[in-house]
């Protein structure tokens, strides 16, 4: 039975909760011990008694903590990987690539920590100078959604830690067992007790216990948007610092001088890989006029080549949906597209496969109008939409019609086009002929409208929400 970290010790909770594999529903991943309220106040306690006490580590100790945390995801990328694929659904590859990619993570922040900067400055008044410094924020609460169970913890605790704060955790209800292997490697990495803590339970518990609490000086959240905007509503009331990491509805404009083979890759992986299960998925295919009955052709046979099946199969390019209530809300959508007067060109249904679970075929939606639900909502699953558009105009403006502004992509070979598309698009992330899902962990990562709100996550650009800014003036 799996716990929570609390103060430096392994803490019991009240219910248990069981994770299931969706490529095998008999296979029981690992059983939890859902942390209640009282213990997800002794967490909070135990960060902010750790930071008020100043346990955390000096900057080379700290250095040296995430560098081992580091070493070691990287050392068992093979076997976390394989929990991941377990326990989430992803392919084996995509399984191995998060750990590694979160392995990555610990290592860049692990320089991070040695090149801080402040700034010394001339006062405007003579005998006076100003000092500019960074100083940790406090306790920091981080609430992670089940699509990436170990990048995004990882791409929230290490610059946490890296920067001098106190963490709780509360990883994805659903799909804890990557996060728990993570904070399992961080309790033996010597930050000190009470400065990382992990709570295993609900959002709707330990959740919003953190946001309540005035204890916990920030929260980083990713999930959805409706939940973000109730973490919005409780800890912004009391005024914590917030960085909220929201849905998507990831806009790929591919126009008449495309080139074929791009567009298509571009599609295949943004759309339907990793299950489309990412905030960064492109599931509005916005094609031109010119293009656009030969690219739908060519989709459909592509789709045709793709093995659906167990994460865990060598030849399976699209692994199942994360759970039961998931898949029934991509059916749901199916079913909607159609009834809004878009063709189901392809998949859509649920398959069976040697063993019991969540799998569905990519669906292809043509004939969508940018007005439609299955082209305004977050759908969260291996659906793409297929929008025409009478000239590139008209796609930049159906792109950036949508409430999020995320992602967005174009595959074209005109410099003029690529770069009229990257100046207009109204996103955080823009990509030239490559899929709007795929990201560098040293370069930010956020974007605008429904989709973020708050500094941008990643890189360097991460000391904006994990540290605060103090002038001092000396006379
Ligand atoms: P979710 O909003 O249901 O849950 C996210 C987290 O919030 C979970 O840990 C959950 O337990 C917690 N939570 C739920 N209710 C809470 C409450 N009342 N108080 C505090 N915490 C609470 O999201 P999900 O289904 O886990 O994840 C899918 C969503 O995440 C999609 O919308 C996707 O686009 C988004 N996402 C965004 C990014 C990004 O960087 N923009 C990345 C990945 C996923």
């Amino acid at each position: 039975m799996k716990t929570s970290f609390i103060g430096g010790e392994w803490r019991q909770g009240t219910d248990i909760y069981r994770n299931i594999n969706p490529s095998d529903t008999t296979d029981v991943v690992d059983e939890f011990s859902q942390a209640d309220q009282t213990l997800a106040e002794s967490a909070i306690d135990s960060a902010h008694e750790a930071f008020g006490s100043r346990k955390v580590l000096g900057i080379q100790a700290r250095a040296e903590a995430l560098d081992k945390v580091g070493n070691e995801l990287l050392a068992r990328r093979n076997e976390l990987g394989e929990l991941l694929s377990r326990e989430e659904g992803k392919t084996r590859p995509e399984g191995i690539g998060e750990v590694t990619r979160a392995g990555q993570i610990f290592k860049f922040f692990a320089g991070e920590v040695v090149r801080q900067r402040g700034e010394h400055l001339d006062s405007v008044r003579p005998g006076v100078t100003v000092d500019i410094a960074r100083e940790a924020v406090g306790v920091v609460g981080i609430i992670t959604p089940w699509n990436f169970p170990i990048a995004i913890p990882a791409w929230k605790i290490a610059p946490a830690l890296a920067y001098g704060n106190c963490v709780v955790f509360k990883p994805a209800e659903g799909v804890p067992s990557s996060a728990w292997a993570l904070s399992e490697i961080i309790s033996r990495a010597g930050f000190g007790d009470g400065v990382f803590n992990l709570l295993i339970g609900r959002g709707s518990v330990v959740g919003k216990t953190m946001l309540e609490s005035p204890k916990v000086d920030a929260i980083t959240f990713t999930g959805s948007t409706i939940t973000g905007a109730r973490v919005m509503a409780t800890a912004g009331a009391r005024f914590a610092k917030l960085q909220l990491e929201m849905g998507g509805k990831n806009p790929l404009v591919i126009t008449d001088d495309a080139d074929l083979e791009t567009a298509l890759n571009c599609t295949i992986q943004g759309s339907y890989y990793s299950t489309g299960q990412r905030c960064t998925a492109s599931s509005r295919i916005i094609v031109t006029e010119g293009i656009y009955s030969k690219f739908r052709d060519a989709l459909i046979d592509r789709l045709g080549s793709l093995q659906v099946g167990h994460a865990l199969a060598p030849d399976t390019d699209i692994g199942p949906v994360v759970d039961a209530n998931q898949l029934e809300t991509d059916l749901k959508y199916v079913g909607i597209g159609k009834n809004e007067g878009a063709t189901l060109a392809y998949g859509g249904e649920h398959l069976t496969r040697d063993t019991n679970g969540y799998f569905m075929a990519p669906a292809l939606l043509t004939d969508v109008d940018n007005t439609m639900r299955v082209a305004r909502e977050e759908i969260f699953g291996p659906v793409a939409c297929l929008i025409a558009a009478r000239d590139f105009d008209d796609a930049l403006q159906k792109a950036n019609d949508s409430e999020f502004g995320l992602s967005a992509g174009i595959c074209t070979t005109s410099l003029k086009l690529a770069s009229h598309f990257k100046r207009e698009i109204q996103a955080g992330m823009v990509m030239v002929n490559v899929p709007t899902a795929g990201v560098d962990y040293h370069v930010p990562f956020g974007g605008r409208k429904a989709s973020s709100y708050g500094s941008r996550e990643q890189g360097s650009y991460a000391a904006e929400f994990y540290t605060t800014v103090k002038t001092s003036y000396n006379g």
